[in-house]
């Protein structure tokens, strides 16, 4: 039974989403903050919002107090619901069939004019929406965004829990683990002069919760990286982590594709087509030109050098002497004027490193564009057959080293996405790509780097033995793209220690800073581990992916700017030299200037 309520209770009886012609008649009180005001000569109308909705309250002309208010002041106003007359039904609000004629007010909180008007439909400057994330996060928008991601998470939970994955937290101040980025690290206090590093992910430890026999682990883990910053990465970010034993390749698939598939139905009701299909990393290339390619639509890149060969096409036949490739792809019937083409689509593919792109408009007779006098005769037919193109057609070629003819009509393939409407943005579709190089040899370096990380398993360890050529070396890491993205990325682990020694001998890494460094998993390798796999999903990738947002920000509550700051707390911020001393900490040259000039502002802000 509720509890009776106090003359004068200001606290809310439903929220502002709540109220239905079902609650008419009904005394209420409802809390929020005040959306928009309208005086009607004496008689005021509040929209009323809290993360439920709005409601339209009525001031009469009894409330002198209504006057006061400005948009985005708190309050609690208790009232009668009472159903609006057909005319003024609001069809586009869920409350919009009623209203409540308020009985009292309670002003709980004032506000002042907010530099980010939350009723407004147009967006504020980024910086601003940064600063005021607060403000920024009232909007109805953003409060969907961070609700979509929650029910994300909770429904990837339940279905991990549902598989007997057991959710296990990993230390955060930690030791560096190599993922491919700098690290963050946190001076320690009681140890001088040594520090801990962030983690880049939990993959250290999810490897030695396998050896401790968990089995099957998940965490929602919070990874760092300092990298420079693109539109879709975070200094900090959030991976749905996950590792288990006594599997191969396929078993990490098959339990993602059922978490996937419960995911989407439970918090979007999106039934996924399963299994993924599987694409090998080099056919992923030689087909989209891409490793993370969009399978949505067709466009596949097709090899034309055996044709080109027959040519006189000095560009096509100088690439294939370099050794470089002739790449195509169709565009079907499309209306490109020469200029669309000549411009737009030239400057689409030098984005990929391309110095030009030949186009030919298809034709049995030669066609027309600037492929059409090297296509005579019997060589336009069998152009259109390799490219299966119809008359009209709009073929577009590019003849550079196979990277950048690869780069390149990737990026034309894109563009033509949008330009030609080409998917359906609620349509998800999720590949594997697997079989990528072990691999890459940095030229400037000199020295070869992991592909995936240094603790993924090769696929054929006999090529790995001494003398071989790690470049021959495949790897059992797979990548999971949807719709051009990808979305996390995994591997089979390497779970015996010599094996792993070998890996970090080809990385040079020598035998001193392997035992500094990795020794304590090289040791837990030596007592006994499950061969093992795992993965890690980008959870604010897909987030925001799936609300159809282009960037992870607004999927994020207090995300950073492109220069990894954060405009609300202003951090990171200089501190105090005492502070500093503590963690047996030296500032040099342009720090300690940055510093000093800190300190200066902060005094200048410290109350006198
Ligand atoms: N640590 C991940 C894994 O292989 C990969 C990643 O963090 O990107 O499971």
């Amino acid at each position: 039974m509720a509890a009776a309520r106090r003359a004068g209770d200001w606290r809310r009886t439903h929220t502002c989403g709540e109220l239905r012609p079902a609650h008419v008649g009904q005394t209420v009180t409802l809390n929020g903050w005040v959306h928009k005001r309208r005086d009607h000569g004496g008689i005021y109308f509040v929209d009323l919002r809290d993360r439920y909705g709005l409601t339209q309250v009525v001031l009469g002309a009894q409330f002198s107090e209504a006057l006061k208010l400005s948009g985005e002041d708190v309050i609690g106003v208790t009232g009668t619901v009472v159903v609006r007359d057909a005319s003024n039904v609001n069809k586009e609000r869920e409350t919009g069939a009623i209203e409540v004629v308020a009985e009292s007010l309670a002003i709980l909180s004032k506000a002042k004019t907010p530099p980010i008007d939350v009723a407004a439909s147009e967006l504020p400057a980024v910086d601003t929406r940064l600063k005021y994330r607060y403000l920024d996060l009232r909007r109805p928008a953003l409060q969907k965004n961070l609700i979509h991601r929650a029910r994300l998470i909770s429904a990837m939970r339940a279905a991990f829990e549902r598989e007997s994955f057991v959710e296990v937290e990993t230390p955060v101040l930690t030791k560096a683990t190599p993922e491919g980025a700098r690290d963050y690290l946190v001076p320690s206090r009681v140890h001088p002069g040594s520090f801990f590093a962030l983690p880049q992910s939990p993959q250290i430890f999810k490897q030695l919760l396998m050896v401790a026999g968990m089995d099957k682990y998940f965490q929602v883990a919070r990874c760092f990286r300092d990298e420079d910053l693109r539109a879709d990465r975070q200094p900090d970010f959030t991976q749905l982590d996950m590792e288990m034993s006594f599997v191969e390749e396929e078993d990490v698939f098959a339990v993602w594709e059922r978490v996937l598939a419960a995911t989407f139905r439970e918090a979007m009701g999106i039934e996924l087509v399963t299994p993924f299909p599987r694409l090998r990393h080099a056919e992923a290339l030689e087909r989209y030109g891409s490793d993370k390619p969009d399978v949505r639509f067709g466009l596949e890149l097709v090899d034309v050098a055996a044709w080109a060969k027959k040519t006189e096409f000095k560009v096509f036949l100088g690439a294939l002497e370099r050794g470089g490739r002739v790449l195509g792809l169709n565009a079907g019937n499309v209306a490109f004027s020469r200029k669309e083409i000549e411009e737009g689509l030239n400057a689409v593919a030098a984005l990929g490193g391309a110095k030009g792109l030949a186009w030919w408009k298809a034709d049995a007779g030669g066609g027309t564009g600037s492929l059409a006098r090297f296509a005579a005769g019997p060589l336009a037919g069998e152009l259109m057959q390799l490219l299966s193109a119809k008359s009209g057609d709009l073929c577009l070629f590019v003849a550079d080293a196979q990277s950048v003819a690869r780069k390149s009509l990737n990026e034309v393939r894109l563009h033509l996405r949008a330009k030609l409407n080409l998917v359906d943005p609620k349509h998800y579709a999720f590949t594997w790509v697997t079989h990528f190089p072990l691999f890459t040899y940095d030229e400037d370096a000199k020295r070869w780097f992991s592909e995936h990380h240094p603790f993924t398993a090769p696929e054929d360890w006999a090529l790995g033995g001494p003398g071989a050529d790690p470049g021959q070396l495949m790897s059992r890491s797979y990548d999971l793209v949807m719709n051009g993205w990808e979305l996390g990325s995994g591997s089979i682990r390497i779970h015996r220690s010599e094996v792993q020694e070998r890996v970090f001998e080809i990385l040079g890494i020598g035998p001193e800073e392997r035992q500094e460094k990795f020794g304590f998993l090289l040791e837990a390798l030596s007592y006994g581990a499950p061969p093992h796999g795992g993965f890690a999903l980008g959870l604010d990738r897909t987030a925001a992916l799936t609300a159809g947002l282009d960037n992870i920000r607004d999927v994020i509550a207090f995300p950073k700017t492109a220069s990894a700051a954060d405009l609300m707390c202003q951090a990171p911020s200089p501190v105090r030299p005492e502070n500093l001393a503590e963690v047996h900490i030296q500032l040099a040259g342009q720090a300690l200037t940055r510093a000093a000039k800190g300190a200066a502002a902060a005094a200048d802000l410290t109350p006198k």
